[in-house]
């Protein structure tokens, strides 16, 4: 016999604990179901052994993201800032550059055209309304280019595109062969534009929770009906309700939530199978690959030479490093990002191979004394299989226009939440908490009608 609630959550990441969170608050019960022994998906605390507490996965919080910012101050977490003091580092065609800011000291012709291309960037995205971006204007024309065929197009100088394309790829942690120009615009007008998706101060890289992120999703679980180490299997579908099938038993609900990413979606036996364009469209949401590369040190060493930490390269494995010291610095911390193709081959190695290669990149821009690690820790979302990979999913060419409108359409009472299924901040914390409230306000309003 399966227990019965009025509704049940798939995934305990921070869209399905927005979810259960408002549903119980509206007097319904709500069961989340959870396949890791731990909250929080794609946000990922750990301490390592003699120290500090790390954030592995989704650690910053920005301006505007007002739905984790004011989740945070809720719970009194404390909060700091990303450490930007000091001469950010420019390695471009074997060249290393000081400089500050966000845009690098470049040659005229480079920074002119990459200030263009942001530009040009910037006011097609605006173009592109958030919760249907298969209706802008040239919806169709921008979605069947590559977002590297618009930088063909738009990048005269081999400088300005190396490092835009470096830039981005943080960004998406995709390659611009793979995505959809019309894609990329949507995921910058989401996050309002490219100084915000790209900056640390008053960017999306600004602020830290001291002790880690994770411990936000925690607060949230408290005093919600969550179930740790219950894959969910099959959801079994009808006009009646739905049966949810884990590996602990079954649960009976009203209604279902599902918030976990598309692809994993796709993994769940639905009887009867999806109808409609859903189905599909999981299926060609493929996840973007990142491994946060981070190395303990006894102190910021960087920071006596005037050097803020943070360096971008044009050659990889690691684009882009920052200054991730817990902050009264009793180490210090870099962080360096491997994203999309360099993840992908650093993830096929050894955790001693990983190691060596992201501490020859900090010694590439930050000298020899990064060779002296005291610890190191990273994780290979890739395969990770409650995640299969990060930050979030993208769109391939033709996806939005084709299969766009299913992004957030229940199917019969099967809902759909999580990060992918946002209009701002999508792909990020703060996109995640805002589709869990969109999820049971619909949830709700059902169950009023
Ligand atoms: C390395 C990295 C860095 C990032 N940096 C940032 C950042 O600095 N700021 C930011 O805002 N965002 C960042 N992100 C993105 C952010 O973490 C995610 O957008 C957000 O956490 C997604 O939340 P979610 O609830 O939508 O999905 P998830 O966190 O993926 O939650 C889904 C949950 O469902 C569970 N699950 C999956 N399948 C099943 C199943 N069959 N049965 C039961 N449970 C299941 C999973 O275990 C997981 O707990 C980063 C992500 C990564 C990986």
């Amino acid at each position: 016999m399966s227990e019965h609630v009025d509704v049940v959550v798939v995934g305990a990441g921070f869209a399905g604990l927005t979810a259960a969170r408002e549903l119980t608050r509206a007097g319904l019960s709500a069961r989340v179901l959870e396949a890791r022994d731990r909250v929080g998906g794609r946000v990922y605390t750990t301490t390592l052994e003699g120290g500090p507490w790390v954030d592995l996965g989704g650690q910053w919080a920005g301006p505007t993201q007002d739905h984790l910012l004011a989740l945070i101050a809720e719970h009194g977490l404390p909060t700091f800032g990303t450490w930007t003091r000091g001469d950010n580092l420019l390695l471009v065609n074997g060249r290393t550059r000081r400089y500050r800011g966000t845009i690098p000291r470049l040659d005229l012709p480079s920074l002119l055209n990459v200030g263009y291309a942001q530009w040009r960037l910037e006011r097609m995205a605006k173009k592109v309304p958030l919760d249907a971006p298969w209706s802008a204007p040239r919806a169709a024309e921008w979605d069947r280019a590559t977002f590297a065929s618009w930088l063909d197009a738009n990048l005269r100088t081999r400088t300005a595109r190396k490092l835009l394309e470096a830039g981005l790829e943080t960004v998406f942690a995709a390659s611009a062969h793979e995505m959809s120009l019309l894609h990329v615009l949507f995921y910058i007008h989401s996050g309002k534009d490219l100084d915000m998706l790209l900056g640390s101060d008053g960017g999306a890289q600004a602020t830290r929770v001291d002790g880690g992120m994770q411990q936000v999703a925690e607060k949230l679980a408290a005093g919600l009906d969550v179930r740790l180490s219950s894959p969910v299997r099959r959801i079994d579908h009808d006009g009646t309700g739905v049966t949810v099938h884990h590996d602990g038993g079954s649960v009976r609900g009203e209604r279902a939530i599902v918030a976990v990413p598309p692809k994993l979606v796709a993994q769940i036996d639905f009887r009867p199978a999806l109808a409609g364009k859903r189905a599909e469209l999981v299926r060609r949401m493929p996840m973007g690959a990142v491994i946060k590369c981070t190395a303990i040190y006894e102190r910021p060493f960087w920071r006596d030479d005037g050097l803020s930490g943070m360096s971008v390269a044009d050659e990889g494995p690691i684009h882009v490093v920052f200054d991730n010291s817990p902050p009264g610095a009793e180490v210090g911390v870099l962080m360096g990002f491997c994203e999309a193709a360099h993840a992908r081959e650093l993830g096929k190695l050894s955790i001693e191979d990983r190691r060596d290669r992201a501490i020859a990149c900090f010694v590439r821009t930050h000298g020899p004394r990064a060779k002296d690690v005291l610890r190191y820790a990273d994780h290979v979302w890739e395969h990770d299989p409650w995640s299969g990979g990060c930050y979030g999913a993208f769109m391939p060419p033709g996806v939005w226009t084709s299969l766009g409108p299913a992004i957030r359409e229940p199917i019969g009472r099967i809902h759909w939440a999580g990060t992918e299924t946002a209009t701002r901040w999508s792909g990020y914390i703060d996109g995640a908490i805002s589709s869990g409230k969109r999820a049971a306000a619909e949830v709700h309003a059902r169950a009023r009608a």
